[in-house]
């Protein structure tokens, strides 16, 4: 394969396929359904992917709206589109975590979309865009309600009372979507879900009470879409209220689900199977060395060899997000490598920056080789899940775990 990196960094960088992401995207705003939008999460960097070289291609594969964790990373992002903000440039951006003292000018300036629930956040924009001179009604918001996550949004109840009275016909924020987060959609049955669901009804009936009529109503994420189940409830909610029905996916846009699961029944995957990664993590091999039997290797000797061996150094560690828990020793297996179409297993403690495999069976090893970290070789495949098994902890973290110092290539 074609080199694709820029010649004056070390060998490790990782490849977004824009062709996958684009399927992966199409593939879920299929299984939601006409009636659904999907907003593309990003936020994160894009779990890892890199949020300014995936925004565009979303962009242009027609997503209307794109999620970022911050306002910073909505600025960053919407430089990445090239648009003007100018009223409300498509995509939309939705900064999923609100925004904190200082960042309401780059919300107005970048024209991004916050989730609020804290009087604090409308106060914010409110004071902004009056001193701005915006118009009745023209900063769109959406407002979070909280359904038994108990992290970000307002119960139900009185406290979105006070939330809603803000919303008048004078005032510059205007209401434009409602979302709630579910906690356990990946178990497609699961009674949460349903109380969450329920919660959610009553806070929309308490929108729609209010007089406020917003745009979009939005819950679920891959594995609602995944399962099935919040395809068939959202529309029906938001109907009722005359907005438009939107999901929030992100995993599955870079070509991850998690396994679902059911109370009663088998599930049956939606979307699952027509998903492929987004991302090949690669390096090459740096150095070569030949052991003997009774060698040590890496950090407190904890691998030892028994035969002799011969040893491939690659210049990846915990530090580039190669995660620390794939390091193997005599007595436990490690995570493993692609090399030459096979694989080949991590030797030792994963360090800071370097990581040891054993190419003893691969003879024909040479310094520059390349070796898959994350992606496929031939029939062969290590997953961003596969790591997280290994490491005990979940593909998400594994894949926004990726370091900043992993450079990430866009390719066909
Ligand atoms: C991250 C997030 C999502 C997307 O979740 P996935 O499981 O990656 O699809 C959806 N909604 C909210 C509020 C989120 O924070």
């Amino acid at each position: 394969m074609r080199s694709v990196l820029p010649s004056h960094t070390r060998p490790i960088w990782a490849e977004i396929s824009a062709s996958r992401l684009v399927a992966n995207y199409r593939a879920l705003q299929a299984a939601a359904g006409p009636q659904v939008d999907v907003l593309a999460v990003i936020k994160a960097n894009a779990y890892g992917h890199g949020a300014t070289e995936c925004a565009p291609i979303l962009a242009a594969a027609g997503a209307k709206w794109l999620g970022v964790t911050s306002a910073e990373e909505g600025v960053a992002v919407r430089q990445s589109l090239g648009i003007l903000p100018q009223g409300m440039p498509q995509p939309r951006l939705l900064v999923m975590c609100s925004l904190w003292f200082g960042e309401e000018a780059s919300v107005l300036d970048y024209a991004l979309t916050p989730v609020v629930w804290e009087t604090y956040h409308l106060d914010l924009l409110e004071a902004e865009a009056k001193r701005r001179g915006f118009p009745a009604q023209s900063l769109a918001v959406h407002v979070e309600i909280d359904t038994g996550m108990s992290r970000q949004g307002v119960a139900p109840g009185a406290l979105l009372q006070q939330l809603l009275s803000r919303f008048t016909a004078h005032s510059p924020l205007l209401l434009e979507g409602v979302m709630t987060h579910l906690a356990s959609t990946e178990i497609a049955d699961d009674p949460q879900d349903r109380r969450q669901m329920r919660d959610f009804t009553h806070a929309l009936e308490q929108v729609a009470a209010a007089g406020l009529r917003p745009a979009y109503v939005h819950a679920g994420n891959t594995s609602s879409t995944d399962s099935g189940y919040m395809p068939q409830a959202i529309p029906a909610l938001a109907e009722s209220l005359g907005a438009r029905a939107m999901t929030r996916a992100g995993l599955a846009l870079y070509g991850y689900t998690l396994p679902l699961e059911m109370r009663r029944g088998i599930p049956n995957p939606h979307v699952a199977s027509s998903l492929q990664p987004v991302m090949a993590w690669k390096t090459r091999v740096v150095s070569l060395r030949d052991i003997d039997t009774g060698t040590t290797i890496g950090y407190n000797s904890t691998f030892v060899s028994v035969t002799p061996m011969r040893l491939a150094l690659l210049p990846v560690g915990y530090a580039d997000g190669f995660r620390r828990g794939l390091s193997s020793s005599s007595e436990e297996e490690g995570g493993s490598v692609l090399l030459h179409g096979v694989r080949v297993p991590i030797l030792g403690r994963v360090s800071m920056d370097l990581t040891v495999i054993d190419v003893t069976d691969i003879p024909q090893t040479k310094i520059g080789d390349e070796v898959i970290l994350i992606g496929a070789c031939g029939s062969e495949f290590v997953g961003a899940d596969e790591q997280a098994h290994i490491a005990g902890t979940s593909v998400y973290e594994v894949l926004c775990g990726i370091s900043d110092r992993v450079p990430r290539v866009v390719v066909e």
